[in-house]
């Protein structure tokens, strides 16, 4: 037995493999990795870089050798983890490591300058997924050629980590920068280096929100980014802040939850669960009009979520179709809590905010309002689910509020809906706020409305009631629950921008955060 060289970590060397190598061939790495096929899809596989070859591995049986002077070049995304290995004449490999990218790539170099007495040339890109550079076979077809067009830089593995060090200690220092400001886990720190970005989901009024992967559990977030200088110039961090905080002590079964928040000097991340049945507006968009039942769980479970922050003194205030995301077998939740406010009892909020559609009477008669907004609100929604556009809705915004304060609330013969449905729809919306329904018990009132006498409160909460709808999420199918604008954009693109303006310090702004 030979001593075994610990860059051969799948120990080939002393396998019946080696027979398969050439007699003078040395193993410089094995290892486990991800390659990309031509769909995109990450497959699991085996690297082995020998000092004649680069040879992909399925388990121990050879896929593809490459010898070197077939290589002609390498691309390496600076801010992710993938390579892609250009091979011309064939097509290219696009591979991914979390922790070992850099070690596979220097000993590539490593490899070519012992074979060809040359340095291999190098691109670096600053796209978290190499897609854009990596020629398929499909391309390959075509006559597409997908290596970059610029100049290359050309190394050996010496200058590569001379590179490397260098920008470890700009990584480093950017790691040093981020704070973690809030972990569901207690103890547990996170950077934006412990996810790759995979999609982007929206965009709200602060910044975007990006499907994430944690790199080291392969779990799927939600990341909404919010850029400090919007804050900032929007006047907003008092919002802000109530969304975090509200955000990170407010748990409950039908409010989307934070995982983690962080900040670096110029923006704040919440990574939040990630609802993959996607938005409530799509699924209203799609079926036009839910029937009863379907509309009065959705119903149930918000007036749920809302009475709890109800209790905790919370009005939630943007109740809309937007605001509702699902999760993979159809339950709902809020999100969003940017307009959330603490209003106690007795007190009144006197912002003008909110969505007009779902305003109150109260909110644009500017007298503020309370918790029973959210009732209107939910009233409103009620009524939208059903009849598929909300009471008093109208194109001029002016003309709508008239109507939002002295229109009749009528309702259509069709669909057809229960006399249980709609009385509960009229006492919500009442226009004098202390005779509302909820004005006194809150949701413990609403749930004693005879529409709900057949919801068990006690299975629902536990989500033990089959839901009425499973939106489709298998493979790419939960995209159809997204806008498509912005799941088709490029994540790359919009992804990090902190390096591209001059920058404003917010250390005194954010320093209680
Ligand atoms: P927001 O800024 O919270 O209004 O979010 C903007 C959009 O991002 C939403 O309309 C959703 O499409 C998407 N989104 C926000 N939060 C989540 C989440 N937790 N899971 C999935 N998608 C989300």
């Amino acid at each position: 037995m030979q001593n075994h060289n610990p860059n051969d970590e799948l120990n080939l060397e002393n396998d019946k493999f080696s027979k398969q190598l050439d007699q003078d061939e040395r193993i410089l790495l094995s290892c486990n990795l991800f390659k990309f096929n031509d769909y995109k899809k990450r497959q699991e596989r085996s690297l082995l870089v020998s000092t004649k070859n680069v040879i992909n591995l399925k388990g121990t049986s050879i896929k593809r050798k490459i010898p070197y002077n077939k290589i002609k070049a390498i691309t390496l995304s600076s801010i992710g983890t993938e390579f892609v290995i250009h091979v011309p004449d064939e097509y290219d490999y696009r591979y991914s490591s979390y922790d070992k990218r850099n070690k596979i790539v220097s000993k590539i170099l490593e490899g070519y300058c012992l074979f060809t007495k040359a340095k291999l040339a190098i691109y670096f890109k600053e796209d978290v997924s190499l897609y854009n550079y990596a020629t398929t076979k499909s391309d390959k077809k075509k006559h597409v050629s997908k290596i970059p067009s610029e100049q290359p830089q050309y190394m050996d593995n010496e200058i590569f980590a001379q590179i490397l060090e260098g920008e470890t200690k700009e990584k480093d220092d950017a790691r040093k920068k981020t704070q973690t400001l809030w972990a569901r886990e207690k103890g547990k720190e996170v950077t934006l280096d412990d996810f790759s970005i995979l999609k982007v989901l929206g965009r709200g009024a602060f910044g975007q929100v990006m499907l994430v992967e944690k790199k080291d559990t392969g779990e799927w977030f939600a990341m909404k980014t919010i850029r400090k200088e919007d804050i900032i110039e929007k006047d907003q961090l008092e919002h802000t802040k109530t969304e975090k905080m509200i955000l990170e002590h407010v748990n409950h079964p039908f409010l989307v939850n934070l995982a983690y928040a962080f900040q670096t000097p110029q923006k704040l991340f919440f990574i939040m669960q990630f609802m993959k049945g996607g938005e409530l507006f799509q699924h209203l968009r799609m079926a036009r009009k839910f029937d009863e039942k379907r509309a009065k769980f959705y119903v149930a479970e918000l007036l749920l979520g809302l009475g709890h922050l109800h209790s905790k003194d919370i009005v939630y205030r943007d109740l809309k179709l937007e605001n509702i995301l699902m999760d993979d077998v159809g339950n709902v939740f809020l999100t969003d809590f940017g307009m959330a406010k603490i209003v106690r009892k007795n007190e009144l909020a006197m912002t003008f905010c909110g969505t007009p559609e779902y305003l109150c009477p109260e909110v644009i008669l500017g007298y503020g309002c309370d918790k029973t907004a959210d009732w209107w609100s939910l009233g409103i929604l009620t009524y939208e689910m059903m009849y598929g556009l909300p009471p008093f809705y109208n194109k001029n915004q002016t003309i709508m509020f008239k109507l939002i304060k002295e229109a009749e609330l009528r309702f259509p013969e069709r669909p057809e809906v229960s006399k249980e449905a709609k009385d509960f729809i009229s006492r919500l919306l009442v226009r004098d706020r202390f005779a509302r329904l909820g004005a006194k018990g809150d949701f413990q009132e609403l749930i004693a409305h005879p529409w709900f006498k057949d919801i068990n409160w006690e299975q629902l909460i536990q989500k033990k009631v089959p839901t009425p709808y499973k939106p489709r999420v298998q493979g790419e199918q939960w995209l159809d629950g997204f806008d498509k604008d912005f799941t088709s954009e490029d994540p790359n693109k919009v992804i990090d921008d902190d390096h591209s303006k001059p920058q404003k310090d917010y250390d005194q702004q954010f320093k209680d955060f």
